[in-house]
């Protein structure tokens, strides 16, 4: 039957391209089924358009990047991990580099590069690939998945179901899969956003656009130190993101500019620049609008600084209070908190514990990382594995 494969992967995103790579490896007749006009859409817009494709940290780095379930990766990481993501790359001839928090980056900084290279993957290995079809509905009967689109239809042994979380829904990932997992009888947890840009009551649009290295957000107990970026809402970058999970709105948070400093020691440098103007003095440490925007309200030399200035000032460079007034829905966050239960899913395998030959891997599964390249390696290394067990 031409219709019929082993194995139909729905969703191709960098769970389902790996997924039709492993299974296409493991010698399955494998169909990978996609509704875009091209694979990996929203892949191709991580880490800036540069494909953050994977984090080359320690497996402890791994969990504490994945703070939503990560250990239910344990036996995932033991089959397939970020090391193996880093060879299967350079081994199909895919130079990568290393940037800084461990993030794993093509060096020719283009997404294309990592998307294509899976693309030729899944060619070489004899796996077919369809794109502009929207998959509709899903049933099984007997042994025999039935995979249906508006104008075509496919059987299979074996499902395996990709299709992302709900956030961004613009590349294609609407909760399609979250649907199937519910027809088959699964638990989907509650979806809430997660890495979320936080919105906030601060005269944004003097710093719009600048972009800060390893500061530090607090929020009550919870300290985050990594990059944070002002927008034109309020603020995004990890630090941001991932104070995200601790914020629901109405709290005041602060900003630290310089965390490898102590109070004393900014008020150290400031004395050794007595006789500068302080807005050239604060360009030694901050960059340059941020200096301008911070010095505004105090004299122009440095040493004009009353106690009281200069004790205001300080604490504006050590802890800015910004009121955070909510954050981005879910549509508009980076990732999805939430999904198909794994209570119900063998972590060995991710074959339903309900429906023999079902597997889910990716973001459609309950787990959320943070940005850097943790949920590609969730996605890649959950997609290989559910690509590769056979029954
Ligand atoms: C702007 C942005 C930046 C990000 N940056 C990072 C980062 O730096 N590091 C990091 O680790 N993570 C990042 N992420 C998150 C990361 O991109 C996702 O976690 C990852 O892409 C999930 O992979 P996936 O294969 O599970 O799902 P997806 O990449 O969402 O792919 C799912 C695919 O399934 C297809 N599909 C859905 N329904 C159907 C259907 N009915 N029929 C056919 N096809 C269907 C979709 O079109 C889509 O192509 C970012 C996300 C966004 C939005």
């Amino acid at each position: 039957m031409q219709n019929h494969f082993d194995t139909i992967v729905i969703g191709g995103g960098p769970s389902g391209m790996m997924a039709a790579i492993s299974s296409s490896f493991y010698g399955q007749k494998t169909l990978l089924l996609e509704k875009n006009k091209r694979l990996g859409k929203k892949l191709a817009g991580t880490g800036g358009g540069r494909c953050n494709v994977t984090n080359n940290g320690t497996l402890d780095d791994l969990m504490a990047g994945i703070p939503g379930n990560g250990r239910f990766l344990y036996s995932v990481f033991s089959q397939f991990d970020n090391h193996d993501i880093i060879s299967f790359f350079t081994d199909n001839g895919v130079q990568l580099k290393v940037e800084d928090h461990g993030r794993v980056f093509p060096a020719t900084d283009k997404s294309r590069t990592i998307i294509e290279a899976l693309e030729k993957k899944i060619a070489q290995l004899g796996g077919t690939v369809q794109i502009n079809t929207e998959i509709v509905s899903v049933k099984k009967t007997g042994e025999t998945f039935t995979v249906k689109s508006t104008d075509s239809i496919w059987t299979c042994d074996k499902l395996i179901v990709t299709t992302g979380g709900k956030s961004y829904p613009s590349t294609g990932s609407t909760g399609f899969g979250h649907e199937i997992a519910r027809h088959f009888r699964h638990t989907v947890t509650d979806l809430e956003a997660a890495e979320s840009p936080l919105l906030t009551d601060f005269p944004h649009k003097a710093l719009q656009g600048i972009s800060l290295d390893d500061v530090t957000l607090r929020c009550g107990a919870h300290t985050i130190t990594h990059d944070l970026l002002f927008t034109h809402f309020g603020l995004s970058g990890p630090a941001a993101l991932r104070l995200s999970s601790f914020v629901k709105g109405g709290e005041t948070i602060y900003l630290d500019f310089l965390p490898q400093m102590d109070q004393e020691e900014v008020a150290a440098f400031l004395d050794s620049k007595r006789e500068k103007s302080l807005k050239n003095s604060l360009k030694i440490l901050l960059p340059e609008r941020l200096a301008d925007f911070i010095a505004q309200p105090f004299p122009e030399k440095t040493k004009q600084l009353s106690p009281k200035e200069k004790e205001a000032l300080l604490s504006q460079m050590k802890a800015l209070p910004i009121p955070v007034t909510g954050k981005m829905s879910l549509a508009k966050s980076f990732v999805t908190k939430g999904g198909v239960s794994l209570k119900e899913i063998n972590p060995k395998t991710l074959e339903s514990k309900l429906v023999p030959g079902l597997c889910f891997a990716g973001e459609v599964l309950d787990i959320n990382a943070h940005t850097g390249g943790f949920n590609i390696t969730a996605a890649l290394c959950t997609g290989w594995v559910a690509g590769s067990s056979h029954y």
